[in-house]
């Protein structure tokens, strides 16, 4: 039978949308690497190059209710896990080779997201020419809080993008200090992958990432979203 499989699936990775009762379920997740000007300095780099991109599997997510906190597990083999708060974006119509001027239809809404990363294990694949997939793509690296409907969620492109831990600044910025905007980036990541409805793009992060330890607690915020909050654990 069709129906048949050796094991039981695992279960369809989804996301909570404000105001609707049906989640958006989630096919991939993409990310943009150094987005922000300042980023990219504290990076090592200068100017704006192209657009480049990774992934995380859609089972990296951990999806945060509002209101509730989410626990994300201390992962193994690292001594240097950073934050990087980002506006995430949330494909609902696919396309290949999107225009930027087009872009915009083919979003279903946004969410907060963290895109935790190993640093020291990304710093060494860097050295080496090697892939950042154990820097980047381990389990429980994509908190995110839920998704806001384009139509509900005000200037998310513009909007003011920040992260707390344990109640101190450590990022603030403007989702408007994108070196490539959210059209842009769609135009160009929809030229290299077919996208999906259900791909989620994390969208860059901006200055000012660092190191968390057990027990910390993050909060993630941009303005006119439901906020981001996990612990550390
Ligand atoms: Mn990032």
């Amino acid at each position: 039978m069709a129906s048949d499989f050796v094991f039981a699936p695992p279960p369809v990775v989804s996301v909570p949308v404000v105001g609707r009762s049906a989640r958006f379920p989630v096919h991939r997740i993409y990310c943009v690497g150094r987005n922000y000007e300042e980023h990219a300095k504290e990076m090592g780099f200068t100017g704006r190059e192209p657009p480049f991109f990774f992934m995380k599997p859609a089972d990296a997510l951990v999806v945060v209710d509002a209101g509730h906190t989410g626990q994300v597990a201390y992962p193994s083999l690292t001594k240097n896990l950073h934050h990087e708060i980002e506006l995430v974006v949330a494909i609902g119509q696919g396309g290949r080779n999107i225009a930027a001027a087009d872009a915009h239809r083919h979003i279903f809404g946004y969410a907060v997201g963290l895109d935790m990363t190993r640093r020291d294990l990304q710093n060494d694949m860097k050295k080496q020419g090697r892939p950042w997939d154990i820097g980047k793509a381990f389990e429980q690296s994509a908190p995110i809080g839920p998704i806001v409907p384009k139509e509900d969620a005000g200037a998310a492109e513009q909007a003011a993008i920040s992260l707390q831990v344990n109640g101190s600044d450590r990022q603030r910025s403007t989702v408007g200090q994108l070196i490539w905007n959210v059209a842009e980036t769609i135009e160009h990541l929809s030229a290299a992958w077919e996208l999906q409805a259900g791909d989620l793009i994390y969208t860059g992060t901006p200055e000012g990432v660092a190191a968390v330890v057990a027990g910390d607690l993050l909060v993630g915020q941009v303005e006119g979203l439901p906020a981001l909050t996990v612990q550390i654990v």
